[in-house]
């Protein structure tokens, strides 16, 4: 039986870090189109996984008969479909990303406006603080409990 709990790609992993060149600029032109083509390919990966898992579900749809089976099979399937739902959501989000970047507005700290950094933003391209701010927001998350 196949592991079909398995968690979404959060991170993308599949590429070559940028380098940069000497007197560069952050998020220079090349750079942006670094992290759409790493946001593309990503977004492929996630896709052909929602792919492969409807597929097993379909497949696995008419095999069981057995009530107890079928309730194995209905929390693998629901399983399956938060993955999938976790999926989807990554991949709005990675479409939002590369609207951004297409609007080069992509890599600075959506609350303080610092640089993000190309190695966090390669970590976690879709990432909209730096990681300070990240950091804070997590704390308040926490102490609110939202
Ligand atoms: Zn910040």
């Amino acid at each position: 039986m196949p592991n079909t709990a398995e968690q979404p790609r959060e991170r993308f992993t599949n590429f070559t870090p940028y380098e940069m060149k000497k007197g560069e600029e952050y998020m220079s032109a090349e750079m942006l189109q670094h992290f759409k083509d790493l946001l593309l390919q990503w977004k492929q990966e996630l896709m052909e996984e929602v792919d492969r898992t409807m597929h097993h579900m379909q497949e696995d749809a008419a095999n069981y008969a057995d009530p107890s089976d079928r309730a194995t099979q209905e929390e693998e399937f629901s399983l399956e479909l938060r993955t999938r739902d976790r999926e989807r959501k990554l991949i709005k989000k990675i479409d939002q990303t590369i609207d951004r970047i297409d609007k080069d507005d992509y890599g600075f700290c959506d609350q303080c406006g610092v640089e993000i950094g190309i190695r966090r933003l390669e970590a976690r391209p879709t990432a909209t603080l730096c990681i300070d701010c990240k950091t804070l927001a997590e704390i308040r998350e926490r102490q609110t409990g939202i």
